[in-house]
């Protein structure tokens, strides 16, 4: 799978719309008493939930990323309140800002980019390593040589580069970039959830922090959202993980079984299988056959007449059309039959792969060049006075499934007669 291929909208909407509806909340010129008062306390109640959930399902990561986070609003918070409540900014205002401003794109990248390790406590325990000495020496700078520390954030290193917009400190600027870039490099070599919501995080931060002191509730409501965003990309996770399977993609048992209690009266189940798998992976490996099975996987995903497939198990899949009569899916399934057994499967030997890409190419191309292709099975039956439940719907595409192997597998067979099977094409030689 490419790259490309591998991103995905559905990653990263949930936390678009979150940034699209905060952007707006946070730049509107006055809120209703009942948000103003919901977004003073939403940080404070998203760190208690969310880090309660990270903490119970051992996402460490995510919980530092929500305490970063929760600490900038707290420590900038102060700052704007000062700020509203008497009309100037503290002293030591822009010393604390120029600070937040490197420290927190800084330590969220750290936390988004640093992987879990297996030891949920020594992880735990260095998180906090680290958190605490970067704060602790932040601290101990700002109260020590607070001018110097200032001057030294607020210099303009490179005045070519800096432009009248720039209000963080420079150094920011660069170091936003390099931290969008690597959690974007993150998101492509890894496509998950929290990856993609992690990179709109990035977004969100570089535009609270010029905006704190600017609009009157950029602080606590972009705080909120990205903290929401970081919790819903768990959560979307959760959700992947449990209905999900892994190794092909599609939606596995559980998503399955939920589906199959949302049926209404008329219904086609559809198992599919692929043929002699035990002995393609005894020849070619396991890892070839995981690699089939998600080519296998691939080709099913295309069947048309709304149909969804699922994976079953093992070598096994489960495609369902609601609404659907036997004779209006036959042709798709017989389609994807066909796709699966035209389908070529380049097999590589990691061992024999010449390291000269001309030979290779060529040895790509001649006879001995190791394509194979595989087939499947497919029983086919539907909702009818002879089975009623779902359960006797699903035994009788398993009996028709059984029906095509006996025929010689690579075939559609449907037990839409109830004198045995009807088979529709065998085509196997
Ligand atoms: P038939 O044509 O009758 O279906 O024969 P078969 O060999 O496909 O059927 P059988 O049920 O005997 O073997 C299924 C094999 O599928 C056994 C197991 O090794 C393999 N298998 C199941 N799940 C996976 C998986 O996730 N990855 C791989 N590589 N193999 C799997
Ligand atoms: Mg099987
Ligand atoms: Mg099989």
């Amino acid at each position: 799978m490419s790259r490309l291929a591998a991103l995905r909208l559905g990653h990263f909407l949930p936390a678009l719309l979150l940034l699209g509806s905060g952007l707006l909340a946070a730049t509107l010129p006055s809120l209703t008493d009942f948000f103003t008062s919901l977004f003073n306390v939403l940080p404070t109640l998203l760190l208690l939930l969310g880090g309660t959930f990270c903490m119970v399902y051992g996402r460490q990561r995510e919980l530092f990323i929500l305490l970063v986070l929760y600490m900038g609003y707290f420590v900038l918070d102060d700052q704007v309140d000062h700020f509203r409540d008497v009309g100037r900014v503290r002293d030591d205002a822009a010393l604390v800002f120029h600070l937040c401003s490197l420290l927190l794109p800084m330590l969220y990248g750290l936390f988004a980019l640093w992987r879990e390790r297996t030891h949920l406590i020594q992880d735990l325990i260095a998180r906090f390593a680290v958190l605490l000495a970067v704060c602790g020496v932040a601290t101990a700078l700002a109260r020590r040589y607070p001018l110097a520390l200032e001057q030294w954030l607020s210099t303009i290193r490179w005045p070519a580069l800096h432009a009248e917009w720039m209000s963080l400190a420079q150094l920011a600027y660069p170091l936003f970039l390099l931290i969008g870039v690597a959690l974007v490099v993150q998101y492509l070599r890894t496509p998950r959830p929290v990856h993609a919501v992690q990179c709109v995080g990035v977004i969100a931060l570089l535009w609270m922090l010029p905006n704190t002191f600017i609009q009157p509730h950029a602080l606590q409501v972009m705080t909120s959202v990205v903290m929401l965003m970081i919790v819903v990309g768990v959560a979307h996770e959760a959700y992947q993980m449990a209905f999900r399977d892994e190794l092909t993609g599609l939606p596995g048992r559980r998503a399955l079984n939920e589906r199959l209690q949302r049926l209404g009266r008329n219904y086609v189940l559809a198992m599919a299988d692929v043929d002699h798998f035990k002995k393609f992976n005894d020849t070619h490996g396991h890892d070839v056959g995981d690699q089939v099975l998600r080519l296998v996987a691939g080709q099913l995903r295309k069947v048309g007449g709304g149909g969804k497939v699922y994976r079953y198990g093992g070598e096994e899949f489960t495609l369902v059309f609601a609404g659907k009569t036997v004779e209006e899916c036959l042709p798709h399934l017989e389609a994807i039959r066909q796709a699966v057994e035209q389908y070529p499967i380049q097999l590589r030997d990691r061992q024999q792969r010449p390291g000269d890409d001309q030979l290779g190419r060529q040895r790509r191309g001649g006879a001995g060049s190791g394509r194979v292709s595989v087939t499947v099975s497919i029983g086919v039956a539907q909702r009818g006075v002879a089975q009623r439940s779902v359960d006797e719907v699903l035994k009788a595409a398993d009996k028709a499934l059984y029906g095509a192997k006996s025929a010689g597998r690579n075939c559609v067979s449907s037990q839409v007669k109830r004198r045995g099977a009807v088979k529709l094409k065998s085509s196997e030689s």
